[in-house]
């Protein structure tokens, strides 16, 4: 019969590995239960299969770009593991890196595989015992202490666990939100959990014929009842169902958070570098310069040829020569090209976003540490928690930190508890 291991890590992603392989580095045995037959599913899906490790830039700009009670929960996690720390962990085993000019990280040549593959070697280095294809049933507890684990190979027992079972999110990959039961039943609070990251499917009849056309460098903005309520700058990509590509994604926690408030439709600004008036010059100088051509010449020929048509259909304006176009016409032109429909949100499908929002409340896990402010013996990381950075590697930053400190806590305290 296998010896029980001081420290027992639940989830081999991201956080789970980093938790397991610090808290070996203090000299504790450590064990991992993964419910998949593979370590790091999520990681072998991010970034379409590249994964973007990390986030390059002032470690205070990377931290910053949570929301204001996130950043200041991982601030001291992100100092003990920063970005740098992050990239170099995979270049120092031979992954070339380059960075993007937005600051995103990614291999070179590489893919996803090969970064779970020195994670993997990481493991099996310091000796971490990994046990694959065994889902835990159960967090075992007694008197506010930790007592183990019910698995689907049987009980486990230790007093360090670290729960790092990640969101609920693309639940093939072996993320079916389990960790939240269990915490709650151990007395934590579970912050609602929604949609982040996720594309977004509209009201629509039948398939959009326009699905594959992108818009480039638009800003999105979402409304209810005519009110602004999000904005974000970037690429939006028409799918058969609505909406996806990064501006979608960055929009999407907000929309999921307000969609109880009333219909949320979305328009994109189409010339967000040009005002109203400077557009209506433009175009009027054109029409001056050519007044026999076709009006939808006149549209900036970066807009596909598909919404530029529907732009005039949308403001009702035949494609007629640049000359004939009243006042009144020329400003709903101009109208669609600022405020371009494109249409109601019917859903924000949670189970397709790169993470989840809510989770396990921060208010109740020390940032120092990660330990659970409830339970002794219990250590919290990643996903889990109620934390959602945008995209752009900050989500695996967080979960790298989180993890690292979890672990070296937990290896910390399961020496202590056996001198
Ligand atoms: C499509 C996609 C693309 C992404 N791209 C990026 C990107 O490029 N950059 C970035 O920074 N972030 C990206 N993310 C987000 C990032 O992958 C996650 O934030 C991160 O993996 C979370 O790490 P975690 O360790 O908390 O959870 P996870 O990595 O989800 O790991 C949780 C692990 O726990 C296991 N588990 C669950 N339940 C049980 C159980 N009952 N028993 C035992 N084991 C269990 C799961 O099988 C899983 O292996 C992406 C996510 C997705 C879905």
């Amino acid at each position: 019969m296998k010896k029980h291991p001081a420290v027992i890590v639940v989830g081999g992603g991201a956080a789970g590995i980093l938790a397991a392989l610090q808290a070996r580095r203090q000299g504790a045995s450590v064990r991992i239960v993964e419910k998949t037959d593979r370590l790091g599913t999520k990681i072998l899906i991010s970034g379409g299969g590249k994964c973007n490790v990390a986030h390059d830039g002032p470690l205070e700009d990377v931290i910053k770009a949570f929301r204001p009670n996130e950043a200041r929960f991982i601030r001291p996690a992100c100092y003990r593991l920063t970005n740098q720390q992050i990239i170099e962990m995979f270049t120092s085993r031979g992954l070339e890196v380059y960075t993007r000019p937005n600051g995103r990280v990614f291999p070179v040549h590489q893919t996803a595989k090969d970064v779970v593959a020195i994670l993997e070697g990481y493991l099996e280095e310091a000796g971490v015992e990994i046990i694959r294809d065994c889902a835990v049933l159960e967090v075992i507890s007694e008197s506010n202490q930790i007592q183990g684990i019910r698995t689907a190979q049987g009980d486990m027992q230790t007093s360090h666990l670290v729960l790092s079972v990640g969101g609920s999110s693309y639940p093939k990959t072996g993320c079916t939100g389990d960790g939240w039961p269990w915490a709650k039943a151990l007395g934590h609070q579970i912050v609602k959990v929604r949609a982040a990251l996720a594309p977004v499917y509209l009201e629509m009849e039948s398939a959009d014929p326009r699905a594959g056309v992108s818009l480039r460098d638009v800003i999105l903005k979402a409304r209810i009842q005519g009110k602004e309520i999000a904005r974000w700058s970037g690429d939006v990509l028409l799918t058969h169902r609505g909406l996806s590509g990064p501006c979608v994604l960055g929009i999407t926690r907000i929309i999921a958070e307000r969609f109880h408030e009333g219909p949320v439709t979305l328009e994109a600004d189409l010339e967000p570098e040009k005002s109203f008036e400077v557009l209506s010059g433009e175009i009027q100088c054109w029409i001056q310069e050519n007044p026999k051509k076709f009006i939808l010449s006149v549209l900036n020929t970066n807009i596909p040829e598909r919404i530029r048509e529907n732009i005039l259909e949308f403001a009702e304006i035949d494609n007629q020569p640049g000359r004939s176009l009243s006042k009144k016409l020329l400003n709903r032109l101009i109208e669609n090209l600022k405020a371009f429909p494109l249409g109601t949100v019917r859903t924000v499908p949670l189970e397709k976003g790169e993470v989840v929002a809510g989770g396990v409340s921060l208010d109740e896990v020390d940032p120092q540490t990660m330990r659970s402010k409830i339970c002794r013996g219990l250590y919290l990381c990643g996903e889990i928690l109620d934390i959602a950075g945008p995209v752009g590697g900050y989500n695996l930053q967080a979960a790298f930190a989180t993890g690292f400190v979890a672990g070296e806590t937990a290896g910390q305290d399961a020496l202590l508890d056996r001198s």
